[in-house]
Order: structure tokens, then C-alpha cells, then sequence
């Protein structure tokens, strides 16, 4: 009998998700972020089942590309941090690829490359972020630089929010990137799926979801996914493998750090941080067992985790199931909920899904 833990993803609400993105942005076009593997969720599938909706794809990973252009996949590429050696680029020139250009290297190489094809590249401008891209002095000198040297096919100007979630923060990188692009007639890419929901004037010509095609909210403080009409992708699903009763003053798993009051029922699920579930969710972590909320209890460790059961039925037993996080109905378990409980963000579950468990599409 195989181990009872499974990751069901749901290609149909990937679908929908990015629908609801098309009802937020209009008429600008949408590239479907997929780095780390689409998220966790697995790049291949995951671009397969936007083959229809999406207008491109963003990564930062070579493999990647080199893995959608095999699998026939001949929609624009997007490369977010570009390449990393000038090494890479006759790979960028034979597989069409669109480079984010955000360091003045980069504009040098791609100038000197002698490419047998004009690339469209993205020129990242820094407008208060300070990872990536070229500050006010450095950009305009970068742009001359790429137009003079005839060697592109077209610039996009983008910028990346610190902040999309916060209102000033956004404003401002608004302003800086205005105050550097001014007046020049470049199509721009600005908005993450937080700056597409809730500032409509970062929409620009091309957005840049990710975590909200996955049905988790960017802003799970201020809006719940189910409140922006997001589905979850994937579902973290497993059983109860033990169930036993406590007596007062007896402590569950490693450290002993839960220890119980009272008398108490309490279930054993297969699942830990083993397989991606986050190592640090504390006792009370929300979790769904036989379609009823409670809690966890102690510890997580790599294979196991404790549920309460005190307060579910008794025929709520092994063999029950439990979802880790997403769902639907009376089985949903909100990702946020759980990553919020866990000190984490939804991106990181999600990234952090083990080889180990078994993949169910549905
Ligand atoms: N654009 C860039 C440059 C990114 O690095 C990312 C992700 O980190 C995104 C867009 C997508 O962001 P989100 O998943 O918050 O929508």
C-alpha cells in the first residue's frame, strides 16, 4: 500500500484563475509566471493547461525555457532576471527568448553578441525595489545604448513593486518609474498579480501573475483568495494513520511541546515537513479532518503530524481524510490560513511541495 499522501492539482481552476486575471486587465496581455517549477505545481502541465489563455510565459530558469520549447510550446518567453553568462545567448537567439536586461553587463553583451536575430528585450528600470534594474542616472544611457546599437527588436520597459500590497509604496514606484520612462512612446509591464488587482493604472501592456494563477491571494491580510474569486490549484491531501487518547499531562511527538489539559483524542496524519509541509506551523495550524476544521498539535516532524480530535465525531477515525491545505466544499482549507498560521506566505508552501508526493491532475 502506497504511503496515503497525495498533491491533487486542479488544471481547470488554473484555468479559471487566469480568468479571472483577463477580467482585471483587459485588454493587456498576460505573462503566466511559472519559475520554481510553475510554482511547485510542475512547469509542463501547468504551461500546457494556459496553452490557450495565456499570451506568454515568465521564468528565470534556462532549463525551463529549453523545457517548453521541446515540448512545442512556441509562445513568447520571458527570462526575469535574463542571462547569467554571455555564454547563454545563442540559446536565447535559436529559442526566441526575451531577456530582462538589468545590468549594464548585460546591455553590453547582448550589443556585442552579433546575434543572427534581433531579440525583443525588457529594460528593468529600479524605481525603489533596490534588487534589480538600472537607477534614473544609469537608464536612459542604457536605452541609447541598445537603439544605437540596432540590435533588438523591441524594448519593454518594466519595474517590480516592493510593496503591492501597500498603497503609498506603490504610488511612489509609480511615479519614479513615470518620472524615468516620461514620455517615451515603450510599451511597459509593472503589474505582479497584487498591483493588477488593486491598482488598475499598474496595468501597463503586459502583467505579470503568479501566485494568484495558483489561487492564493497576494494580500491574504487585507482579501482571502475565495473573496477575489481565486481557486485553489493545488490540494495537499492525506489520512489519519493512528489515532490514540491522551490523558491529562501526557505531550505529543518531538520536544514535548504540546501537553494535554484534559483528556483527548488525537489523530496521526502522513504528512511532515518531509513533504513540504512548513516545519515551523505551530500547535493550532489550521487543518481539515473528515471535512471539519481543528487544529494541530505539537511538533511537526518529517513525516507526521498530530491533529486534534476531540471535538469531531468518534467515527472520525483512521482512514479519515485530511486536507493539508486547498480543497473544495466542505473539505477547502485555505493555503493563506495555513502559511499565515505558519509564519510563511503560500508562494513557499506551494515551491516547497516534496518530490515524494504522489501528483493526481484532475
Ligand atoms: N514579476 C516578477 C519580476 C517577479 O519576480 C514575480 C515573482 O516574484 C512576479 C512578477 C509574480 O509575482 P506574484 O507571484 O506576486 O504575482
Amino acid at each position: 500500500m502506497a504511503r496515503p499522501i497525495r498533491a491533487r492539482l486542479d488544471w481547470s481552476a488554473l484555468r479559471h484563475n487566469h480568468n479571472v486575471v483577463r477580467r482585471h486587465v483587459g485588454s493587456a496581455r498576460v505573462w503566466s509566471v511559472v519559475k520554481a517549477d510553475a510554482y511547485g505545481h510542475g512547469l509542463l502541465p501547468a504551461a500546457r493547461a494556459l496553452i490557450e489563455a495565456t499570451d506568454g510565459y515568465a521564468l528565470v530558469e534556462l532549463e525551463g525555457a529549453v523545457a517548453l520549447r521541446d515540448a512545442g510550446i512556441t509562445h513568447p518567453i520571458l527570462m526575469l532576471e535574463g542571462f547569467y553568462q554571455a555564454d547563454e545567448l545563442p540559446l536565447y537567439a535559436e529559442l526566441e527568448l526575451t531577456p530582462v536586461l538589468h545590468t549594464a553587463w548585460q546591455v553590453d553583451a547582448l550589443v556585442e553578441a552579433c546575434l543572427p536575430i534581433r531579440l525583443p528585450v525588457y529594460l528593468k528600470l529600479n524605481t525603489g525595489m533596490n534588487r534589480l534594474g538600472f537607477n534614473h542616472d544609469e537608464f536612459a544611457a542604457m536605452l541609447a545604448r541598445l537603439v544605437a546599437a540596432d540590435c533588438i527588436a523591441s524594448v519593454t520597459l518594466m519595474t517590480h513593486f516592493a510593496d503591492a500590497d501597500e498603497a503609498r509604496g506603490i504610488q511612489q514606484q509609480l511615479e519614479n518609474f513615470r518620472a524615468m520612462a516620461g514620455g517615451r512612446e515603450l510599451p511597459v509591464s509593472l503589474a505582479n498579480s497584487a498591483a493588477l488587482l488593486r491598482f488598475p493604472e499598474a496595468i501597463g501592456d503586459w502583467v505579470r501573475p503568479g501566485i494568484m494563477l495558483y489561487g492564493a491571494s497576494p494580500f491574504p491580510a487585507m482579501q482571502s483568495a475565495a473573496e477575489l474569486d481565486l481557486h485553489p490549484v493545488m490540494t495537499l491531501e492525506s489520512e489519519l494513520i493512528a489515532v490514540r487518547e491522551l490523558a491529562p499531562g501526557d505531550a505529543i511527538g518531538y520536544g514535548s511541546s504540546f501537553v494535554a489539559e484534559k483528556a483527548m483524542r488525537v489523530g496521526v496524519v502522513a504528512c511532515g515537513y518531509g513533504d513540504g509541509y512548513p516545519r515551523h506551523a505551530p500547535t493550532g495550524t489550521p487543518v481539515q479532518v473528515a471535512g471539519q476544521r481543528t487544529r494541530t498539535l505539537g511538533r511537526v516532524s518529517m513525516d507526521k503530524i498530530c491533529v486534534d480530535l476531540s471535538e469531531l465525531p468518534s467515527t472520525v477515525g483512521v482512514g479519515a481524510t485530511v486536507t493539508l491545505w486547498g480543497g473544495a466544499g466542505d473539505m477547502h482549507l485555505s493555503a493563506d490560513d495555513v502559511a499565515t498560521a505558519a509564519g510563511t506566505v503560500a508562494y513557499e508552501m506551494f515551491c516547497a511541495l516534496a518530490a515524494r508526493v504522489p501528483i493526481i491532475d484532475v
